[in-house]
């Protein structure tokens, strides 16, 4: 089966500073795969360039066997592709359930994944936020907010789902509560795909790595053997 998303020769370069330089990428369908490095190793910089928010410099990036480099955001948000932002951007003088339904008005036109959850109950229901139903985004604490980031992302029906440090700032019966929730994705028709330089968050969810150093893949595997490879090693290790 050819991959779900297929990056090529990825570069993208700010003024002097080159944030991605050569990358060459698969995302299979159906797998959660993890594409961790160093501060400063180009993760956001992919996820922006694959989600139109950054073009690229050069290279390509190909979904479902169509190229959608360089696109706009919005279109390549209706071709598929959902994320998750670090900081969750939902309206905060709306109840939560408001903002599920407004996140899924578009979605008549997306050409994603189907329908896994029939309503915004239903989606509610699935990330564990039904009893905050009627509760203003604005007075949720943290980690519900997290979870509505995540919530928000599903109602868009992607197919693909970039999930940018999803468990930052979560304390850990948080954190096992969202690897539940992620590792049941794939079951609803969904790959994943997440960065992360949390590495116990990473082992837990990933069965294979990517790993970028200074805006080039170094490593690219099954996660344990990833992890023992020496080039990760001193990445992580060797400062
Ligand atoms: P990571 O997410 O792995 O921490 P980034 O993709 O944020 O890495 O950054 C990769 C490199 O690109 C860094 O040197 C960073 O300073 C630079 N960079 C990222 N975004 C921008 C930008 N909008 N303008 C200028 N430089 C940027």
């Amino acid at each position: 089966m050819s991959p779900i998303l297929e990056i090529r020769g990825l570069s993208k370069q700010f003024g002097g500073v080159t944030a991605l330089s050569g990358v060459d990428l698969a995302i299979e369908e159906g797998e959660i795969l993890g594409v961790v490095g160093p501060n400063g190793s180009g993760k956001t910089t992919l996820f922006n360039v694959v989600t139109g928010v950054h073009k690229p410099s050069g290279g390509s990036v190909s979904f479902r066997g169509h190229d959608i480099t360089g696109l706009a955001p919005h279109a390549i948000s209706r071709a598929g592709i959902g994320y998750t932002f670090q900081q969750a951007m939902a309206f905060a003088g709306l109840c939560v359930l408001e903002n599920v339904q407004i996140a899924g008005e578009h979605v008549r036109v997306n050409a994603g994944a189907g329908q896994p959850w029939s309503t915004p109950q239903a989606l509610l229901d699935f990330v564990g936020l039904a009893a905050l139903a009627d509760e203003r985004a604005g007075v949720l604490p943290f980690g519900s907010l997290r979870l509505l980031g995540l919530a928000l992302a599903l109602a868009t029906q992607p197919a693909l789902l970039l999930l940018d440090e999803p468990a930052a700032g979560l304390n850990d019966r948080e954190t096992a509560a969202l690897v539940g929730l992620v590792r049941q994705l794939p079951g609803h028709g969904i790959t994943v795909c997440v960065i992360d330089h949390d590495m116990k968050l990473m082992q837990m969810l990933c069965r294979r790595l990517a790993v970028l150093d200074f805006g080039s893949k170094i490593a690219d595997g099954p996660t344990g053997a990833v992890l023992a490879d020496p080039k990760v090693l001193e990445v992580y290790l060797g400062g």
